[in-house]
């Protein structure tokens, strides 16, 4: 499984409820989705493009889904 594979897998289970998912980058802080748009080829199916960021203040790393 590629890294964009699993970021896609872990964008598709966040929920209001859930645990925030682990940065795959550092493995220190945790995903936050910052923005969340229609996706430019799928927005009419109803899927979203998700903007995460790392909450860990050394990392900080944006990732796109
Ligand atoms: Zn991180």
């Amino acid at each position: 499984m590629t890294l964009f594979e699993e970021l896609n897998r872990v964008a598709t289970r966040i929920a209001p409820n859930e645990a925030l998912p682990v940065c795959p980058w550092c493995g220190a802080g945790h995903l936050n989705v910052i923005e969340e748009t229609p996706d430019p080829n799928f927005g009419a199916l109803g899927v979203s493009s998700l903007t995460l960021r790392c909450d860990a203040s050394a990392c900080g790393r944006l990732t796109k889904t």
